[in-house]
C-alpha cells in the first residue's frame, strides 16, 4: 500500500512516496520554477543506488508538474500504477477555525481552504491550487488535506484570543491559530513511543527549531498553547523572521522612517531575525561567523537561546508538570551548543543536560538528559511528510468506514 505526499507552493511542489506497509520512502523530489522556462525537477529512488536526478526543463503550471511526477513514478517502477496508491496526502498550511482533523477533499472542503486564504495568501492559494489538478488528474485516487494549523485547534479560548476588540475576532477570525502542527504532532508520538508511555498521559514542550521555528506546550498529548499566532510572525526569533516584538514598533517607524506599511512587513518577515542581527540567517553560518569573533554573530546566538529559555519557563508554567522537553528541525536536531543553552541552569525544574550524549549523534529518537531527572530532555528528527501520510491514511480509512 503506498501513499504520495504532495506540498504544492506557489511555484513548486515538494512530494514523496511511502510504502506504507514499513514507512519507508519509496521516492522523493521537488519540482521549483514552475512556470519558468528553467524549472528544475529533483528526483530520487530511494533503494537504486543511484545519485539525485536532476532535469532542467520547461513546466509551465502545476497540471505539467504534477503529470512529470506521476510520469517520473511510474517510468521508474516506484509506482507501477496509480491505483498501487491508497491515497495522496496534501499538505495545507492554514485550516483556520474550521478544520481540526485532515479530511478527504471535495469540491466544498476546496471552497473552504478557499474561504481561509485570507488569513495565508501566500500558501493557501498555491495548496489548493495542487488539489484541484490532483483530484483533475487523479480523481480515482482518494485525496486528502493534512492542515498545520489543525493540532492547534485544542488550544483553550483564553490561550488563543489576543486582548484586542472582540470583533476583530468575530468578524475578521483575529486569534492564535499557530503553526508546524504536524511536526509537533510526529514528535509528540514518537516521544510516547520512546518513553514508552500513552501519549494522552504526557505533558511535553515541543521545540520545532527550522528556519521557521515555534514552541508548542502538550498537555496529555494536546496542544494547549504554542508560540506562532494570527501568522507565523510571532513568537520565537527565526532565521529571517522577528518572533516576538511590541505591536506599536509598527506605528512608531511609520512615523520617524521613511518606511511603509508593506516594506515594514517585508522586514519583518524576510530581514529579521538571525539575519537582522548578524546579515546570516542559516544557523551553520551563524556559528561560522560567532566562532571567529564576530560580535553580532554572537548576540544573535545568545538572543535566539534567550528567548528560546524564556518560552520554556512560561511553558513550564502552564502545564505545572513536564515529562520531557523535545528539540526538533534543522537546528534542534543538530545544534547541540544551543540545545545547552537553551536548558542551562534549569535545575530547579528538574532539567539538566549531560554533556557527553549532548554532543553524541545518535538515532532518530534519544535523550541528552542527565540520569534521574523529572524532565526528559529529547532530540527527535521530525518527520512531517510521514506524519502527512498517516493521517492521511487513517482519514480515508475512518471515511470508508462511515461511507
Ligand atoms: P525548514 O524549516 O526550512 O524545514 P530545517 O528544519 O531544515 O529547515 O532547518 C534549517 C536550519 O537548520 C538552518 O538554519 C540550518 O543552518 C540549520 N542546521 C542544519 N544543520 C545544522 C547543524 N549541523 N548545526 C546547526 N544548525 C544546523
Amino acid at each position: 500500500m503506498k501513499t504520495l505526499v504532495l506540498n504544492s507552493g506557489s511555484s513548486s511542489i515538494k512530494y514523496c512516496l511511502f510504502d506504507m506497509t514499513d514507512q519507508a520512502v519509496v521516492a522523493s523530489g521537488i519540482i521549483e520554477k514552475i512556470g519558468a522556462a528553467d524549472s528544475l525537477h529533483q528526483f530520487k529512488i530511494s533503494d537504486n543506488g543511484l545519485p539525485v536526478q536532476k532535469q532542467t526543463q520547461p513546466v509551465e503550471n502545476h497540471q505539467q508538474g504534477l503529470q512529470l511526477i506521476f510520469d517520473s513514478l511510474l517510468q521508474s517502477s516506484a509506482l507501477n500504477s496509480t491505483s498501487e496508491l491508497y491515497c495522496i496526502g496534501h499538505r495545507v498550511v492554514h485550516g483556520g477555525e474550521y478544520f481540526s482533523e485532515p479530511v478527504v477533499v471535495n469540491d466544498s472542503i476546496i471552497n473552504k481552504i478557499k474561504d481561509m486564504s485570507a488569513l495565508a495568501p501566500l500558501h493557501n492559494p498555491a495548496n489548493m491550487q495542487g488539489i484541484k489538478q490532483a483530484l483533475k488528474q487523479f480523481g480515482h485516487v482518494p485525496q486528502v488535506a493534512v492542515f498545520d494549523t489543525a493540532f492547534h485547534q485544542s488550544i483553550p479560548q483564553h490561550a488563543y484570543r489576543y486582548a484586542v476588540p472582540a470583533d476583530w475576532y468575530n468578524e475578521f477570525a483575529v486569534r492564535r491559530y499557530g503553526f508546524h502542527g504536524t511536526s509537533h504532532q510526529y514528535v509528540a508520538k514518537q516521544a510516547a513511543e520512546y518513553l514508552s508511555r500513552p501519549l494522552e498521559k504526557l505533558n511535553l514542550i515541543s521545540l520545532h527549531l527550522g528556519n521557521g521555528a515555534s514552541v508548542t506546550a502538550i498537555q496529555q498529548g494536546k496542544s494547549i498553547d504554542t508560540s506562532m499566532g494570527l501568522t507565523p510572525l510571532e513568537g520565537l526569533m527565526m532565521g529571517t523572521r522577528s518572533g516576538d516584538i511590541d505591536p506599536a514598533m509598527q506605528f512608531y517607524l511609520s512615523r520617524v522612517s521613511s518606511m511603509n506599511n508593506a516594506e515594514i512587513e517585508r522586514a519583518l518577515n524576510s530581514q529579521s531575525g538571525l539575519k537582522g542581527i548578524c546579515g546570516e540567517n542559516d544557523m551553520r553560518a551563524v556559528h561560522r561567523l560567532s566562532d571567529a569573533g564576530d560580535k553580532q554573530a554572537q548576540l544573535a546566538l545568545q538572543m535566539y537561546a534567550y528567548r528560546i529559555k524564556k518560552y520554556i519557563g512560561a511553558y513550564y508554567a502552564i502545564l505545572g508538570q513536564v515529562d520531557a522537553v523535545i528539540f526538533t528541525g534543522g537546528i534542534g536536531e543538530n545544534d547541540s551548543w544551543l540545545r545547552e543553552q537553551c536548558c542551562s541552569n534549569l535545575n530547579a525544574f528538574g532539567l539538566a543536560i549531560d554533556s557527553s550524549k549532548n554532543s553524541a549523534v545518535d538515532t532518530a529518537c534519544y535523550s541528552i538528559s542527565k540520569k534521574n531527572q523529572a524532565v526528559e530532555v529529547l532530540v527527535i528528527k521530525t518527520n512531517e511528510e510521514l506524519e502527512i501520510a498517516l493521517q492521511s491514511v487513517a482519514c480515508v480509512k475512518a471515511f470508508s468506514k462511515v461511507e
